[in-house]
């Protein structure tokens, strides 16, 4: 038996609880983990929640991350004893996630764990951080130099949020957070943000464009956010798109695009192909403060976690929030 959180769907409703589960019941795998370590994202407040359409089968064990040891495996590139971090992959969603002290998965999902972290720091970064270096790498792959201009970072304070902004400024960018807590602006600035702009003036419908400002941009928020925020990227810039936190719509003109050849990229953390991934989590060792993680994160246990799903989803939550699964 082992501890994890089921998400169950029945006769008496959408639940989760923390639940002793038989390992018998783990799903179909090629590698079995004893996990470490996993976290609370975005995604992970909607699963535990049921307020948006994220498990596709019950029950359910949540965590779209995990960090753990390979305990067993029949997957060539893994024995046991090995530390591993997984993102994505539909884990959480279709296939038991991090949420629990073990995981039966398929071991092409899985990366090392980077030298450069134990798994409690790899679980700070976790998925948040991990788009967040995924949206730094697009912007870099369409040309934005810290030489170009004000980069503007939108839920700043969130997950992806605090990471991009770590990791710009560390690179040299200029960053622009932008909160809807404007009281956190000192824990932005400590992140190394040079500004904080209130979210509250991009939040309402916009003009198809107005003054150029931002040479690139990291939007968690989609919506009128993503809009003004296209509205307002300078000729040629480049706005990478990873969120939904103010909605799934995008009610913008194709003016930034036609009048100003503004790029929007498109970020996808969960089907990544595995060399991307690796090139993003190497880049996070070298590219961000492990320090900052301290800043950036904390720990709660596994019942903890429950009632943080619904704070996430209410934007209530700074940072990033590691699990130990074993606490
Ligand atoms: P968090 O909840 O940690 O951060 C989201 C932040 O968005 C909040 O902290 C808040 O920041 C801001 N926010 C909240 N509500 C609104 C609103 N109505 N309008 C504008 N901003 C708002 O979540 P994560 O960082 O884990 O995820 C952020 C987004 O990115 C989510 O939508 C998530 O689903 C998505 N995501 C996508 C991935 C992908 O693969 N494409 C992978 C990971 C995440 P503040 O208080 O500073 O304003």
């Amino acid at each position: 038996m082992f501890k994890g959180i089921l998400i169950e769907r029945d006769e008496a409703g959408y639940r989760a609880g923390v639940k002793d589960i038989d390992e018998a019941q783990l799903p179909e795998g090629n590698v079995t983990l004893r996990v470490s370590h996993s976290t609370i994202n975005y995604k992970d407040g909607l699963a535990i929640t049921g307020k948006g359409p994220v498990v596709r089968k019950f029950p359910m064990v949540p965590g779209i991350d995990l960090a753990g040891v390979v305990e067993d495996s029949s997957h060539p590139e893994y024995k046991a004893g090995d530390a591993v971090v997984l993102n994505g992959w539909g884990v959480g969603e279709t296939h038991w996630g991090g949420l629990a002290q073990k995981a039966r998965l398929n071991g092409d999902w899985l990366v090392p764990l980077p030298a450069a972290f134990t798994p409690q720091q790899a679980m700070a970064i976790g998925t948040a951080g991990y788009t967040a270096m995924l949206c730094v790498l697009a912007l870099e792959r369409h040309g934005v130099k810290p030489a170009d201009g004000e980069i503007l970072v939108t839920g700043a304070a969130g997950g992806v949020g605090s990471v991009a902004v770590a990791v710009l400024a560390k690179l040299g960018y200029t960053v622009v957070a932008m909160t809807g807590r404007t009281n956190d602006a000192d824990y932005l600035k400590a992140l190394g943000a040079a500004e904080v702009v209130d979210r509250a003036d991009y939040a309402t419908p916009g003009k198809p464009l107005g003054r150029e400002r931002w040479a690139g941009a990291v939007d968690v928020a989609g919506s009128h956010v993503l809009a003004n925020v296209c509205a307002t990227t300078k000729y040629r810039g480049v706005v990478t798109a990873c969120g939904l936190a103010a909605g799934m719509d995008l009610p913008a003109s194709v003016a930034p695009f036609i009048l100003r050849g503004v790029t929007l990229a498109g970020v996808d953390s969960v089907m990544c192909p595995r060399a991307d991934r690796l090139v993003a989590w190497q880049r996070l060792g070298s590219d961000l403060d492990v320090i900052k993680l301290g800043q950036i994160s904390r720990e709660v246990g596994l019942a903890e976690a429950i009632p943080l799903a619904t704070s996430i989803l209410k934007g209530e939550v700074r940072g990033r929030v590691v699990v130990d699964v074993n606490r």
